[in-house]
């Protein structure tokens, strides 16, 4: 069965820390990053990746469009 590789794009300058995403995803993969402090709020970081199912939920909730879920088939050696 190929594999896939679920890479996840959090464009810091469109979110606005809602955190709807954090809240949606079913695997615990978002998490606000208490390290970073951007225009007045904790940005959001991919800190489980490998837990991804590639569901989209918190591509599709993102009211600004700051989530893009890309899965790529990771390409067998021939
Ligand atoms: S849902 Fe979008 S705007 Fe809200 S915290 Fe997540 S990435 Fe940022
Ligand atoms: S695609 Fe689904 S599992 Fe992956 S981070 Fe988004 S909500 Fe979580």
């Amino acid at each position: 069965m190929p594999r896939h590789h679920v890479r996840i794009e959090i464009k810091n300058e469109w979110c606005k820390g809602c955190y709807i995403c954090v809240d949606m995803c079913p695997k615990g993969v978002l998490e606000v990053d208490k390290s970073i402090f951007i225009r007045g709020f904790h940005p959001v970081k991919v800190a489980r990746p490998e837990d991804c199912i590639a569901c989209r939920l918190c591509e599709l909730w993102c009211p600004d469009l700051a989530i893009a879920v890309c899965e790529e088939a990771e390409e067998e050696a021939v």
